[in-house]
Formats: C-alpha cells, structure tokens, sequence
C-alpha cells in the first residue's frame, strides 16, 4: 500500500472510530463503558428519543430500549458499525412509547421485544386500540409522528416475572424487577461483573419525572432495593449517564419533594396548589437534586398529595398538565401543541419525562 493510501485509511479509521471510542456522552453518540458494553444518549429535545444501551454477546446483541421507531432507526446502523452479530433481542425497560414504540423496528430487523409482565398489562391498560376497544396512546402519538403512524404497535412476547438472565460466561446481564416506581412493570438491566445498570425511566438524569402511571412512594422504595445492587455505573432513561450518585440523587428528590408536600397534609388542594411555587424554590436551592426540578413539578406535588390521602386539584389542573406533558415527553407534539391552552401555571415546556 502507498504511503498516502495508508495515511488516508488511518485518517477514515480514526474518524470512524471516534464516536465509538469515545466515553463520555454526548446526546447521539456511542459511549463504549466497558468491553462490549455501549451507551447512547437519544436526542430528547429534537425527536424525543429515549437512552439506548446495548451488550455484544458472544453470539448476538441485547438491546436495552425500544426507543421510538425513529430512534431504534438511529442507533441500528451504530451497533451494525460495531458487530456483525445479530440484534436478537430488544429489552423495553418499560411500556412508555419513547421505550416500546420501536418494537416492530427491531423485530423487521431480527430482534424479539422483552418486557417485565407488568409492562404488557400496563400496555393493554393504555394501548386499548390495539388491545380491541377506543384508540389509545398509539393512536394519540401516531397524529403528530410520522414515525409512529408508518409502524405498528408490537407489544413484547417474551416476558419475565422476577428475572431473566443472559450470561454467555464473560457477559452477564439480569433484567430484574425491583416494584412499582415509575410504572408499574419498570424493568432494570444490571451488568454485575462491570456494576453497570441500566435503569430506564425509573432513574434519570434531569427534569425528566413523568410520575403519572407509577406512585411516588413506591419509587422511593424501589430505588432504596435497586441502591443495594452497588451499581457503579448507571445509565438513566433520559439525560447523560452517571455513577452511583445518580440513584442517590434520583431517590433524594423525591424524599426531599415528599417531606415538603407532607406539611401541607390536611390543607385545602388549592392551597397546595398556591404552595407549589415556593416548594419549587425550596427544592431548586439543593444542589443535588435541583437539576431535577421542572415542567413536571405542579403534578409531581400533586401526585405526592394524593398519595399522601390528599384530594386532587381542582379546577383539574395538574393532572391534565401532567397528561398533556406526558404527549410531548413521548415527542407528539414537541411544537405543536399549544401549551398556554393547557396549562394554568405559563410555565416553560420542555420535552422529557
Ligand atoms: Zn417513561
């Protein structure tokens, strides 16, 4: 080979492999943890694409998330560049659409949807168009995605209770199922000879707490059992990966949100209501879990409320808010939708959940 011939294929290789060796996250590109271990930020606020990972094992690929079917269409052709090993298997850490949208993208491509149980009941809970009766989430998301509109729900067929185990003896990955917390069938994938785990949305990084279909005391608890894994590394649902630290921070947010709601116990909903903004400054003044305070935060003191025996606000506000952000954190309408019309607190949005 001439000189300049090999100068130029180092030059293509290093620009190819970049991206691919490169550790910290950025949104969109591979971050390799560790051997055969990937991470991938999606792009929330453009796509509203959930947080990849992926293992190569010794004789295919697990993938953790579904993504939305523009998402697993993004990051296919990044694990294709890795392996020439097949994408088997699909892990939906939970039944949201930004997670389980994608399923059909990654069976076309050779891959089978898995799921904790409790995702498919949660599934037939809100996919009740597929499930036989009134158009559900689907249907809602499929008006203002195209993505969404060009595919097909495909529920997970293959399902674990307790675990699920891939160990090919130098990977071994457990999807486990630790209780309700940000849904009611969040499953976990844990790496326990690197302490990587992969925590769907029941652990961000951000503002990202989208509290409707799961109860926030249960989270807190789910969150103190996955705490005891020891986890080293922890990829979140949404936003940059972390270290322990990042279940910390998740679990002292909503103990610190619960503290505050629970000195309002026994007061009228709509002084909760007017209390929500100072709660607001009290929680942003904590460093460690001010990065968690956003556009979710009225329904989230909500939510604490009523579990705590509270009654809902009225006029029904917060919760039609937490619906509505619920819409742009699955990406229907990140521009769309006209917010003031919705909300009674003006509040910024932002896409994520
Ligand atoms: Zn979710």
């Amino acid at each position: 080979m001439q000189l300049s011939n090999l100068i130029r294929l180092v030059a293509v290789l290093a620009l190819t492999l970049a991206p691919v060796l490169r550790c910290s996250a950025e949104v969109n590109e591979v971050a390799k943890l560790a051997p055969e271990v990937y991470f991938h930020e999606g792009d929330l606020k453009a796509h509203g694409h959930c947080n990849n990972g992926w293992i190569i094992l010794e004789d295919y690929v697990l993938v953790i998330d579904g993504n939305f079917p523009s998402g697993a269409k993004e990051i296919i052709p990044k694990i294709k560049a890795i392996t020439d090993k097949p994408i088997r298997f699909a892990f939906d850490t939970h039944h949201h659409g930004d997670h389980a949208y994608g399923n059909q993208v990654w069976v076309e491509n050779g891959a089978t949807p898995i799921a904790h149980v409790g995702a498919l009941d949660e599934m037939k809970k809100d996919e009740t168009g597929h499930f036989g009766d009134k158009p559900g989430r689907w249907e809602d998301a499929a008006k203002t995605r195209p993505d969404v509109a060009a595919s097909k729900l495909k529920p997970p067929t293959l399902l674990y209770k307790s675990e699920m185990i891939f160990d090919d003896g130098k990977h071994r990955v457990e999807l486990l199922h630790f209780g309700v917390a940000h849904t009611h069938g969040d499953g976990w994938a844990w790496l326990p000879n690197e302490k990587i785990l992969f925590t769907g949305d029941a652990c961000v990084n951000g503002p990202y707490n989208y509290t409707g279909d799961g109860n926030i005391g249960d989270w807190i608890k789910t969150l103190e059992a996955v705490k005891k894994l020891g986890a080293k590394t922890v990829c979140p649902g949404h936003g940059p990966v972390g270290g322990a630290e990042l279940l910390d921070d998740q679990h002292a947010y909503f103990t610190a949100l619960t503290a505050e709601v629970k000195k309002l116990t026994g007061k009228d909903p709509s002084e909760v209501k007017q209390s929500v903004e100072g709660i607001r400054e009290t929680l942003k003044k904590q460093e460690r879990i001010a990065r968690y305070v956003g556009d979710f935060f009225p329904a989230q003191v909500e939510k604490v409320f009523v579990e705590l025996g509270g009654k809902p606000f009225l006029p029904k506000t917060a919760s039609v808010d937490d619906h509505a952000d619920h819409g742009v954190a699955q990406g229907t309408a990140p521009k769309f939708r006209p917010r003031s019309v919705i909300r009674t607190n003006a509040a910024p949005v932002r896409a994520g959940k």
